[in-house]
C-alpha cells in the first residue's frame, strides 16, 4: 500500500482512498464537474432571496397600530 501526498494540503493518503482525509479534495483528479456546483448556486438563490426578505420585512419597524376601542379609552 503506497502513500500519495495530496495536491492541495499535502496529506499523505493511501493510493485507495479517493479524497483526501485531510482537506477532502479528490486525489486522482476527478472532480466534481462545475455544472453541479452551478445547479447547486442556483437552487440555493431562491432560498436565499427568501430568507433576506423575510429579514426585511421582520426588521422594518411597523407602523402604530391602534384599534377604535383602544382610541377611545385614551379620550
Ligand atoms: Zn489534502
Amino acid at each position: 500500500m503506497a502513500l500519495v501526498p495530496c495536491n492541495v494540503c499535502g496529506t499523505l493518503n493511501s493510493e485507495d482512498t479517493e479524497i483526501c482525509l485531510s482537506c477532502e479534495y479528490p486525489i486522482r483528479g476527478r472532480r466534481r464537474p462545475a455544472i453541479f456546483q452551478w445547479a447547486a448556486l442556483l437552487l440555493l438563490i431562491p432560498f436565499a432571496l427568501t430568507g433576506l426578505s423575510l429579514a426585511f420585512n421582520w426588521l422594518r419597524p411597523k407602523p402604530p397600530h391602534q384599534s377604535p376601542a383602544e382610541r377611545t379609552a385614551l379620550r
